[in-house]
């Protein structure tokens, strides 16, 4: 007999797909429902106002969240075996109610110089409202040490940067973090829960772009974050005084990030995406599985092609942090970058591609490129590429499930052409 404790002692994949049922939706449903309402209503006006002063859990309005996103929240947590998970409309929803909710003018934030460029966009924005960064290489911790000032509030990092999959040193960074007393925030977009949980790098929050690998499908946009529980909320500076006299220690800085991002900054996940991402979820293991498998598979291929340069993949034995990889994550991941070499026409390869799409997202069923320098990094000019080491024939793969042959076999006919 399955109990509400299953959770904490079956499998990843086994939690996932009796979440739901085991938060007892209506008539025996194995589905949260849909649940498509504004606003709740009550047959006692005291429930109302028990709920909007936080004396009781329940509805007012969905800006702040309904059963259905609540229901998607908990498969996060359990999945980053986390404390507690708030939803957003999409990642960067997600992380601009982070940064938002914790920090003030005059604060400082360290974080990777190999952020999602988005992230690195919205920074800068921050940046011109009084938040101050110093973007560093976090593939080594002393560049994080070094940048450590007085008013350093958080620090950013990603697990695998995209698109020259660079690994953040976690666990020390992690180690350094919770020594000083800094916010730890790491966007485990590109690993997923299933191939890391942040909180064994002792991360205080975790992002994910529920868009990416954990909705699965490209059919539906999400953010989240996840409290680890790990961060002490009660010596936070910023925590609003109103919330300390409510709220239980442990869950002041989520309950910020919630009334701060969502009722306040309104980027709200709708019900029906929450859904759409809740089912995506149940295979997020069997698609890493496969995704993972094939991305190495065409990392070895590529890598021996003589019209290749380059290819950035934490599977190979010659990335740099490949030991690193290999000690943190379950397998190294579904998304990887190479480089043409010169003379080969980029965009006439691109086209010979047939199964392949030629598409910007990923964390997609099916393998997805996209010329680089021409795209998701042309804003930043010749001059911020070249200093990244992003080359005009870089080519990010998004890998998906597709058979293994039937994808070698396109690449092979693009290259041999
Ligand atoms: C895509 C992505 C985001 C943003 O997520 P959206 O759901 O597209 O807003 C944030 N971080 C990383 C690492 C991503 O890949």
């Amino acid at each position: 007999m399955m109990n509400d404790t299953m959770e904490d002692q079956k499998g990843f994949t086994t939690t996932i797909l009796h979440s739901d049922r085991l938060l007892k939706p209506e008539f025996g449903a194995l589905h949260q429902p849909v649940h498509t309402s504004v606003t709740w209503g009550f047959e006692d006006v005291q429930g109302l106002v028990n709920v909007f002063q936080n004396k009781a859990k329940g509805y007012a309005y969905s800006r702040q969240g309904n059963p259905t996103t609540t229901a998607l929240e908990h498969k996060v947590t359990q999945m980053e075996r986390g404390k507690a998970t708030v939803s957003f409309s999409t990642g960067m929803a997600a992380i601009t109610a982070t940064i938002q909710s914790l920090m003030k003018a005059g604060d400082h934030i360290i974080a990777s110089s190999f952020l999602f460029g988005n992230t690195r966009s919205i920074m800068q924005t921050y940046a011109d409202i009084g938040i101050s960064f110093s973007f560093v290489d976090a593939t080594n911790v002393e560049n994080i040490k070094n940048a450590i000032q007085e008013n350093t509030k958080m620090v950013f990092v990603e697990t695998i940067a995209n698109p020259a999959t660079q690994i953040a040193d976690l666990a020390p960074i992690g180690d350094f973090c919770a020594e000083k007393g800094i916010i730890y925030v790491v966007d485990n977009t590109m690993t997923s829960p299933y191939l890391f949980n942040p909180i064994k790098v002792k991360a205080s929050l975790v992002i994910n772009s529920l868009t990416k690998y954990i909705g699965g499908h490209g059919d539906a946009l999400g953010g989240s974050v996840t409290d680890t529980g790990l961060f002490d909320w009660t010596s936070y500076a910023n925590i609003a005084q109103v919330l300390r006299e409510q709220i239980k220690p442990d869950m002041l800085g989520i309950t910020q990030i919630r009334k701060r991002g969502l009722r306040d900054g309104g980027g709200t996940l709708s019900p029906e995406a929450a859904h759409t991402i809740s089912v995506g979820a149940e295979t997020l293991a069997l698609r890493l599985e496969r995704a993972c498998h094939n991305a190495l598979t065409l990392a070895q291929y590529l890598e021996n092609h003589d019209m290749v340069s380059k290819v950035y993949y934490p599977g190979l034995s010659n990335h740099p942090q490949h030991a690193l990889a290999g000690n943190l994550f379950k397998h190294y991941g579904g998304l990887m970058s190479f480089s043409l070499k010169d003379g080969i026409d980029l965009f006439a390869f691109l086209n010979r591609l047939q199964l392949v799409v030629k598409s910007s997202n990923l964390g997609d069923t099916r393998t997805l490129a996209i010329p680089v320098a021409h795209t998701i990094f042309f804003e930043l000019g010749a001059a911020s590429r070249a200093e990244m080491g992003i080359p005009d024939s870089m080519v990010r793969l998004s890998v998906g499930i597709e058979d293994t042959d039937d994808l070698l076999q396109d690449f092979r006919q693009a290259l041999e052409a």
